[in-house]
């Protein structure tokens, strides 16, 4: 009987052990404008890494605050063990409200070797990644689309200044994550450079072959 069911219980938690999406690509390819489509289709939690980095930064009396911030103006990759912790808890506390939303979209993250020997420190044992979703989109369409952005945004690093060296960072630190994923055959690749529609219908095909 209690064999039985802590059976049932350890089976539970299995199931419930956290799915996980990256979404990758460059500065502007599409990551948050497609994964809020996601979110409404599919039922995932969006957890942009690069927003919870700014929520963080803007909290009163965060011993991180100024550091966060002169990483994002220069483009530069927070060290892992910030963005993992504000990650984790993110998800810690998605699944404790509900212990059923265990979808998570991590969007713009792993960006790095720190980042990604980071996750598999800390949380590969704890969560599956089923696949990375990459958007592939030239660095002049991405350039055109955060300048424009930048015109509303408010984000100190959506700027030419900044913008140049945020490509320079996604070219030599993210591009051979993403060609490590490449390897293992997890990268489902997008063309991310047609209109918002025309994306997701890409988007759909490949999340309704996986769900
Ligand atoms: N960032 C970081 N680590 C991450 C995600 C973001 O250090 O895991 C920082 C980095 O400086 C990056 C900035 O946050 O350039 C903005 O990232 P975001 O993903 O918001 O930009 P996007 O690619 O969506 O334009
Ligand atoms: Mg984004």
């Amino acid at each position: 009987m209690i064999i039985n069911s802590l059976g049932t219980l350890v089976r539970k938690l299995l199931l419930m052990k956290p799915r996980v999406v990256f979404v990758l690509g460059g500065p502007g390819a599409g990551k948050g404008t497609q994964c809020v489509n996601i979110v409404k289709k599919y039922g995932y939690t969006h957890l942009s890494a690069g927003d919870l980095l700014r929520a963080e930064r803007s909290k009163e009396g965060t011993k991180y605050g100024e550091l966060i911030d002169s990483y994002i103006k220069e483009g530069n990759i927070v060290p892992v063990e910030i963005t993992i912790d504000l990650i984790k808890r993110a998800m810690d506390e998605t699944m404790a409200e509900d212990a059923t939303r265990n979808k998570f979209l991590i969007d713009g993250f792993p960006r790095n070797t720190d980042n990604l020997d980071g996750w598999n420190k800390k949380m590969d044992n704890d969560a599956d990644v089923k696949f990375v979703l990459f958007f592939d989109c030239s660095n002049e369409i991405c350039i055109e689309r955060c300048l424009e952005r930048g015109k509303v945004s408010g984000r100190t690093d959506d700027n030419i200044k900044s913008l140049q060296k945020r490509i320079q960072t996604y070219m030599q630190s993210t591009k051979p994550i993403i060609e490590q994923y490449e390897k293992e055959g997890k990268v489902r690749r997008v063309d991310g450079a047609k209109s918002v529609d025309e994306v997701f219908d890409e988007v759909q095909k490949i999340f309704d072959a996986e769900n």
